[in-house]
């Protein structure tokens, strides 16, 4: 672990021995960490932890001028250009920024400027995202583009023409009035999306995923090989001016952004023009919570002074403009500690790997654990309970463990091993052949029934009122539960006498799951929990079949020829309904007395014969089974997009928006119900 910075000082003026001898070490380690990020994109600790060394560097530095040094990383800007590039000296120089790591700061940042220019003049200021990329600079002589360069240390970068002409938003001529040469500078990213979509491609590939778009961005724009670069989709924000030479006379920052876009680059429609901090704390603020609307990461807001006569009287430090400053948004990356990996078991016998640890502070929650998802991740990224790990949490996206920061690993530690036997049935795991994921076989393990049974009674199932997971549980550890029809015949008698159960909570239960048993065939499907049967298989074999024993009676072909359905649902289905186990609930739910019946199919005139008609949104006089049969049951199709094929759209309560954008992009009719009616009648689309 790193000391903290001792406050003993010999005098004033004198930094101590330890002070001294921390700066050295600050200095290494922030080395450490620059030539980590900057050269090989791979950050071994979040920015946070980076953040925090550099400050407590500044801190020093400033108290202490004689520990400064000229190449110390409070002075100097990113890390060296990679040899394998060819070098590109900046003709004017690429700083960094200064950040603010709250409100305080950012006051004191504005103060100061109002100070260097003696009361003279008031900033406006423009708020601006961070975007979370790496800058380039690129160049373009008489409307070309002729080269483009990293920042590298700030004067010297490295050539990436050939990656960044790659890149669809860089436009390689300009429009309008060209200048005889201009430089663009901006940032290169990742969308989220684009992001999701190599991750989803390596998977399937069987290869390592990537951590997050950022590194992922600046790894793939520095590649050797342009056509690599070319298959990673990045994209580009461009916000400030190098050199230029025959352009027009520009007043302000946010003119420059009018000129970036009249010359055809990418400016994002985020940033705004404020007269006052307050302004820009409430911008600040209002992006805080706009963060994960967003399709990018930003890990900021860059506040810059809009006249640029005031920019130029403010100037320079060593490595960044005075005339801006970088707010930094909450990290969604910390450290904690590893306390333990332990293995849940999923509702299909899924054993998968969690890191119990340290509650950390990270994406705006308390995270005390986190997926490790599989055997092979936690193989893969060799984190050992112990370990200090860096934790991610972006938005509502599910924590994840990224890895281990090995300089912090303590000697001996031992690897982790995946467990052989289920923690909670204590029966062997097994791997079955090209899957990623160990499994507990034991059906009656109690894991997996109460993982059953919770399915069973959630909204989308049965949606049986007041039979939480709490519920579930007691249930089944009490044994009055074993399986799914055992619910029908619970003993509610012992229940009354059980903590925590009033007489009000039993016959409220009690008529919840009477209530269910009307539910539609569709749901009870969908609630047995068989593999690839979700809401709307069930809901198709329901209507399919017409009714249970029907689904009891078929082959694979027969389910396979339903519409919709394929060979690997039939057989799955086919093979569930093969189980002794499994025709035992059935037969007690058919004994409760449980809806066994699909909806209603009526012979009637085939109108809709070659037809395919989309629904979407709520219809007053149809529910969406309903519909569904109308549709079917008349010869018709009715998928749930929209498409080149599709005859007619029509709209209820709450329609899907992009539907109806797909309808107006392919000239598809769009119908009311009373039209959808006609048309069911008919078979003829009314004129819309
Ligand atoms: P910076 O990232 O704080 O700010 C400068 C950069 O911001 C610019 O070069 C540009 O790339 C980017 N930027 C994004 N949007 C912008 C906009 N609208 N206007 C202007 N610039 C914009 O500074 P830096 O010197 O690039 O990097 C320092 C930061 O990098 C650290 O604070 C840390 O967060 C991170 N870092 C992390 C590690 C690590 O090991 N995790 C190591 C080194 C640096």
């Amino acid at each position: 672990m790193i000391a903290a910075v001792t406050t003993d000082r010999a005098s004033a003026s004198e930094p101590t021995p330890a002070q001294t001898e921390r700066a050295v070490e600050l200095r290494e380690q922030i080395a450490r960490h620059n030539e980590a990020y900057y050269e090989q994109d791979a950050p071994e600790v979040p920015d946070v932890t980076y953040d925090k060394l550099a400050r407590e560097l500044r801190d020093l530095e400033e108290q202490f001028p004689e520990l400064a040094t000229a190449d110390s990383p409070i002075a100097t800007v990113g890390g060296a250009p990679n040899q394998q590039f060819a070098p590109v000296e900046h003709r004017q120089r690429m700083m960094s920024l200064d950040n603010s790591f709250d409100a305080d700061e950012l006051v004191e940042w504005a103060s100061k400027l109002q100070r260097a220019l003696d009361g003279q003049a008031v900033p406006h200021y423009v708020c601006e995202l961070k975007f979370d990329g790496l800058a380039v600079s690129i160049r373009y002589e008489n409307g070309k583009l002729v080269q483009a360069a990293t920042r590298g240390n700030g004067r010297v970068g490295e050539d990436v023409t050939h990656n960044v002409l790659t890149i669809a938003d860089v436009p390689h001529k300009l429009k309008g009035k060209v200048p005889e040469v201009v430089e663009v500078r901006g940032e290169v990213y990742m969308s989220l999306a684009d992001f999701a979509a190599l991750n989803k491609a390596q998977v399937e590939a069987g290869e390592k995923t990537y951590v997050n778009p950022r590194n992922t961005a600046a790894g793939s724009l520095r590649q050797k090989d342009a056509t690599v670069t070319a298959s990673r989709k990045l994209s580009f924000w461009s916000y400030q001016l190098g050199e230029v030479v025959g352009g027009p006379e520009l007043a302000s920052h946010s003119d420059t952004f009018d000129y970036l876009r009249s010359l055809g680059f990418p400016v994002n429609d985020h940033s705004r023009v404020v007269e006052t901090v307050d302004e820009v704390l409430s911008y600040i603020a209002e992006y805080e919570g706009k963060r994960h609307d967003l399709p990018y990461d930003v890990d900021g807001v860059v506040v810059k002074v809009d006249s640029l006569a005031l920019q130029n009287t403010l100037g320079f430090t060593a490595r960044a403009p005075r005339w801006a400053t970088a707010y930094k948004l909450p990290p969604e990356e910390q450290t904690t500690t590893l306390l333990d990996i332990e293995v849940s078991i999923g509702a299909g016998g899924q054993a998968t790997p969690f890191a119990r640890l340290e509650p950390v502070f990270v994406g705006g929650s308390t995270v005390a654990t986190a997926t490790l998802h599989n055997q092979d991740q936690v193989k893969e990224k060799d984190v050992r309970p112990g370990d200090t790990v860096v934790v991610r949490k972006a938005g509502d996206v599910i924590p994840e463990v990224v890895g281990p920061v090995l300089s912090e690993r303590p000697k001996g530690l031992p690897e982790w091993v995946f467990p052989t036997e289920c923690p909670v049935c204590a029966t062997p795991l097994i791997r079955p052949e090209g899957e990623a994921r160990n499994r507990c076989p034991n059906y009656t393990c109690p894991q997996q029934i109460r993982g059953r049974i919770q399915h069973f009674v959630s909204r989308g199932a049965m949606d049986i009122e007041g039979f939480g997971e709490s519920t579930v549980d007691l249930f089944v550890t009490e044994g009055l539960l074993e399986d799914v029809g055992d619910i029908y015949s619970l003993d509610f008698e012992r229940i009354g006498e059980m903590e925590g159960f009033g007489k009000t909570s039993v016959t409220n239960l009690q008529a919840a799951i009477e209530e269910s048993k009307s539910m539609p065939l569709g749901n009870m499907l969908f609630g047995l929990r068989i593999q690839h049967v979700g809401a709307t298989v069930g809901e198709l074999l329901a209507a399919g079949f017409g009714n249970l024993d029907a689904l009891l009676g078929a082959d694979t072909e027969q389910i396979a020829a339903i519409e919709g359905l394929g060979p690997i649902i039939a057989e799955s289905v086919h093979a569930w309904f093969a189980e002794p186990d499994h025709l035992a609930v059935v037969d007690k739910l058919r004994a409760a007395g449980l809806k066994l019946e699909g909806p209603e199919i009526i012979d009637v005139e085939q109108t809709l014969e070659g037809l395919t008609v989309v629904v979407s949104g709520g219809l007053t006089g149809f529910s969406r089974d309903e519909v569904q049969t109308a549709i079917k049951s008349r010869g018709g199709k009715s998928p749930g997009s929209v498409s080149k094929k599709t005859t007619a759209l029509v709209l209820g309560e709450n329609p899907g928006a992009s539907k109806v954008t797909k309808a107006e992009e392919h000239g598809i009719p769009v119908l009311n119900e009373a039209q959808f009616v006609e048309l069911l009648e008919t078979g003829i689309v009314p004129e819309s």
